[in-house]
């Protein structure tokens, strides 16, 4: 048994070297330039590292609508969110089809836009069928109104990697991921895909999915999220406090995801398992109101799209997992599957409660989170109220 296809059967690499890649740097002197938004750059990487594949570019016309309206490639391949580059009329009205459009971060050379199509599009209709709303309070949805009204489709060639990169200790590509495990003879590999800290809850659903896989992936997203989202760094240094304190070295590695979240709820938790069965993972899990925000999604809709999907389509299998929880009576971790009793018997926090219990340096119950985790949480907490939130964000 080998590790799992990447989506489409080969894994995309469109970053380029050597003479293909001086060549592409000096004519891209006298290419039309764009500067790219932080969304941009990361799907750039994405797509440039395999993350995104079948995806050899930014979407044009063909794709864009075949996934906005029924979660496919224009080739049938299943795939759920689009993957667009955005500008304005005047920006698209400069860049003529069939050129080479260099692409930048502010002075810094990334890569080419090889640039075939250029369209317009609803961003109404996009927003309803990805989001499910088309409220501009919606972070998601937010960035789809404020971005541009015409969309550049084409191949990409990726000639140097974004600037600034953080944790560049935990970033694997997928052809990364894939040796690691073939490295410690793990085929059946599980990922969790989070953009918080890990407390109990998590840790129980990790390692009942750890019990019938090889490896566990924890795989945390570090590009943009909201800004109310736990910092990056206080995330990953609770991470690797877990993991030292909690975890088998051996059954279990730490990397970051530079994708950028959409909060698209349950159209999310199809492109995340996409993008984990590229980076070689059997399985994906799935939580209660996976990449949810606000109350937008239904707790279990994220579950209940895998079932519009033949499991054939997506390659990777979902494990669902409800709300879990410390029960005293069971005397141990458990969920409303497992556990028959009442809601006093079980060690339950609100978000809201644990947030005050940490901004005022109060440890949280030991059955919900580590006091490894919790202590790392109270400083930053308290850091933020000290008002030096701009330096750790
Ligand atoms: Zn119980």
């Amino acid at each position: 048994m080998k590790l799992i296809k990447p989506h489409g059967g080969k894994l995309v690499n469109r970053e380029v070297a050597g003479l293909e890649r001086d060549a592409l740097i000096e004519a891209s002197a006298a290419m039309a330039r764009l500067e790219l938004s932080p969304r941009a750059i990361s799907d750039l990487e994405m797509i440039a590292i395999g993350a995104y594949s079948p995806l050899e570019g930014f979407m044009g016309e063909a794709d864009y609508h075949a996934v906005v309206s029924g979660m496919k490639l224009a080739n049938g391949d299943a795939w759920s969110i689009p993957v667009t580059l955005p500008v304005s009329t005047e920006q698209a009205e400069r860049l003529p089809k069939g050129t080479d459009v260099a692409l930048y971060q502010a002075d810094h050379l990334l890569g080419v836009l090889h640039l075939r199509e250029k369209f317009t599009y609803d961003k109404q209709v996009e927003a309803q069928l990805v989001y499910r709303t088309i409220e501009d309070a919606h972070p998601g949805v937010r960035v789809l109104y404020d971005q541009g009204d015409c969309l550049l489709g084409g191949r990409i060639s990726l000639l140097n990697r974004p600037r600034d990169l953080s944790f560049t200790q935990y970033r694997r590509d997928p052809a990364q991921t894939r040796a690691y495990f073939r490295e410690r003879g793990w085929r059946r590999v599980v990922a969790f895909q989070t953009r918080n800290p890990v407390h109990r809850a998590h840790e129980y659903i990790q390692k009942c999915a750890l019990e019938i896989a090889d490896g566990l992936l924890l795989h945390p997203i570090v590009g943009e999220t909201k800004s109310d989202d736990v910092p990056a760094e206080v995330r990953i240094r609770s991470y690797e406090e877990i993991l030292r304190h909690y975890y088998p070295a051996g059954r279990t590695v730490l990397s970051v995801l530079p994708a950028a979240m959409r909060y698209a709820g349950p159209r999310e938790a199809i492109f995340h398992a996409l993008i984990r069965k590229n980076y070689g993972c059997s399985h994906f899990i799935v939580g209660r109101d996976h990449a949810g925000v606000g109350n937008y999604y239904g707790t279990y809709d994220a579950h209940h799209i895998f079932d519009e999907f033949e499991p054939a389509e997506l390659g990777i299998t979902p494990l669902f997992f409800d709300h879990t929880f410390y029960c005293r009576a069971c005397d141990g971790m458990a969920s409303s599957k497992t556990c028959p009793h009442e809601p006093k018997d079980r060690v339950t926090l609100s978000g809201t409660r644990v947030r005050e219990m940490l901004g005022a340096g109060e440890l949280p119950p030991l059955e919900f989170s580590r006091p490894e985790v919790a202590r790392l949480l109270i400083e930053a907490y308290q850091r933020l109220e000290a008002g030096l939130a701009g330096a750790a964000a």
